[in-house]
């Protein structure tokens, strides 16, 4: 005999509400069910254990059956199955007050706060169903089956049934228009998405003996690192994330204490230099999936990863601004940062060569990860390297000076100068003079790279500055001497007669053959770099002339004529222009024309 029953709570507004927030996230009911039915044997597995009842032989397991002409979603399980007490409390009080409880947290964290709508439950189902039944037997020797049935709102009835098997089966009669939750593609796609590693094997339409489990009931991740073959970890990237390029290496985590944490975290090889690709992280809880890519959970930089962790011991049903200010999930954050550092360490420290070799596709994240992370700045400063000018690997570290003090600063003397090199093509007379004096230079030609030395140098403003390679001469490229007035008067005056704007000054090179070099100030280039950046406009570059009075050209200028003067200065100033940038459209024509004459004395036109 059926019996019938109010549900306390007011129901009746819940469910307007909740369409409506989860409307573009309902697929999550079948998550809810099928995770209900998950806990549902892990708690018939432990009284077995526990010698509460004796274990069945059987097979755990989860089957969802789509019934086109009755228009039904049924999911069942051989679990702990309930009594009709059990029943009533179970579902029809804390069902529904779990979901009226969800409702308000809902409501408190404004529209899309609560993570993968997590907690939400069995009551989810309404949001594709008229009516759910459900049929139970308890595993408890002489319980009667029971039948349960409610359209969701404040009524619901309950009696026996003829239930054979222990378990539960959930009958969902779909809604009007929920009609592709029937469709095997879109439940297979949905299974896949949010059960792939659900610990009991799951079943779509089962047909006979030969059918096969959607999901994997123990995956890579939950396994002993010790026992993982490189292999097995290939085929689960491969898998899980659908890139057929081998990551390029990975990240087993697993600890018991203080919190439960396992997962793997993968280093993608990267595709374009030019853009941070965003990975996938992909959050389980007890092997139940919740989302992409977290931000309260995971550091912002390490999202540019592929992973799965999966953590329990997260708050799920909370909102997202209590997760970002949570203790715990603060300390959860923090050791997967410092478990990618130690990864990135070891790697330095046992496989140089290995490491060099990945350095292309790493850096870009090693940076981006100082950059938005103090803490992983610090534990991987030693490891960040640079190409040199020689085409060597060194760390950043090993152009550091020794700290200026305090009172050396106040006395003038500036951090050690490190030189850089933006793009070897345009900078290679600067650079050939470097070699030839054994200076060294680091290559810096990725988009993150002027960030990433001012960081440096924000973080070590005692021990270094960087310079790029045109920004002044270093003291290694010149002879001691004093500046010869006398010809800079000369080439300034020939300058201004050119409206060239730049200073103009003397230095003594080692290399005798470059009649003059064009500096731009660090300081000036940068403003001007953000400037552009900013979209603030163009500030004109701070040109210094640099001229070598080691060249016999250049001091062959003190007893030449107005003329040649004239001609000589705009040679040496376009020459030392086109070592440093490309010349404008008139300064072409006016060097070609510089040429032409050179050309007609030399063939004596
Ligand atoms: P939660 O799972 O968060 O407790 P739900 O609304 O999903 O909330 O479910 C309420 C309760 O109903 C569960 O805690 C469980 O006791 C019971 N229940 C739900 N589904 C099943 C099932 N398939 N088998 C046994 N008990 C179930």
């Amino acid at each position: 005999m059926e019996k019938q029953g109010n549900i306390r709570i007011s129901s009746e507004n819940m469910m307007p509400i909740i369409k409506k927030w989860l409307y573009s996230e309902k697929d999550i009911f079948l998550r809810e069910i099928v995770a209900n039915a998950a806990d549902a044997i892990t708690k018939y597995k432990k009284l077995c254990d526990l010698g509460e009842t004796s274990a069945q032989e059987e097979e755990y397991k989860i089957v969802v059956t789509a019934d086109d002409k009755a228009k039904t979603l049924t999911v069942e399980d051989n679990g702990i199955g309930m009594s009709a007490e059990e029943v009533e409390k179970y579902i029809t009080q804390i069902a529904f007050s779990g979901a009226a409880d969800f409702v308000s947290k809902y409501e408190k964290a404004g529209g899309d706060g609560i993570i993968g709508h997590f907690g939400l439950g069995f009551y989810s189902a309404y949001m594709v169903s008229e009516n759910i039944e459900i049929f139970t037997k308890s595993y408890r020797e002489g319980e009667p089956a029971v039948h349960w049935e409610s359209d969701g709102n404040s009524t619901y009835t309950i009696g026996e049934c003829d239930k054979p098997s222990r378990g539960t089966k959930i009958v969902m009669h779909l809604a009007e228009g929920e009609e592709e939750f029937l469709q095997e593609h879109t439940l297979r796609e949905l299974i896949r998405k949010y059960c792939s590693f659900m610990p009991y094997n799951i079943y779509l339409n089962p047909k006979g003996e030969e059918d096969k489990p959607l999901n994997t009931t123990t995956p890579l991740y939950v396994k002993d690192p010790k026992e993982c073959t490189d292999e097995e970890y290939k085929t689960f990237y491969r898998e899980t994330f659908s890139d057929f390029n081998e990551p390029l290496f990975w990240i087993h985590l697993n600890m018991d204490y203080p919190f439960r944490l396992k997962g793997i975290l993968y280093f993608p090889k990267v595709k374009k230099q030019v853009e941070l690709e965003r990975g996938q992280v992909k959050l389980y809880c007890n092997q139940v999936f919740i989302a992409d890519n977290i931000k309260e959970v995971i550091p912002e930089f390490l999202m540019l990863l592929n992973g799965v962790i999966d953590c329990p011991d997260i708050p799920l049903n909370v909102s997202r601004s209590f997760l970002q200010n949570d203790r715990q999930v603060q300390k959860i954050a923090k050791h997967i940062t410092k478990k990618v550092a130690d990864k990135l360490c070891e790697l330095f420290r046992d496989d140089r060569a290995r490491y060099e070799a990945c350095w292309n596709d790493i850096s870009t994240f090693v940076k981006f990860g100082c950059l938005k992370d103090d803490d992983f700045y610090n534990r991987v400063k030693d490891i960040i390297i640079y190409k040199n000018i020689s085409g060597e690997y060194r760390p950043v570290v090993s152009y550091f000076g020794e700290e200026v003090t305090a009172e050396e600063a106040n006395a003038g003397k500036e951090a050690k100068a490190a030189y850089y090199v933006s793009d070897e093509a345009k900078q290679a007379q600067y650079i050939k003079m470097f070699r030839d004096e054994g200076l060294d230079a680091i290559v810096c030609d990725t988009y993150i790279d002027p960030h990433f030395i001012s960081y440096i140098e924000y973080k070590n403003p005692t021990r270094v500055r960087f310079l790029r390679i045109d920004a002044e001469i270093d003291g290694a490229l010149k002879e001691a001497g004093e500046e010869d007035k006398e010809l800079e008067e000369i080439v300034s005056k020939a300058l201004e007669g050119m409206g060239v704007k730049a200073k103009v000054k003397t230095e003594k090179l080692k290399n005798e053959t470059v009649p003059a070099v064009v500096n731009v100030s660090e300081f000036m280039r940068r403003m001007s770099e953000m400037n552009r950046f900013y979209q603030m406009g163009e500030i004109p570059d701070e040109i210094t002339l640099v001229v070598n009075t080691a060249n016999p050209a250049v001091l062959a200028l003190k007893g030449a004529g107005e003329e040649e003067r004239r001609f000589a200065v705009a040679q040496i100033y376009y020459l030392a222009k086109l070592a440093y940038k490309q010349l404008s459209p008139e300064e072409v024509s006016a060097f070609t024309q510089n040429n032409m004459l050179l050309l007609e004395k030399y063939l004596k036109i």
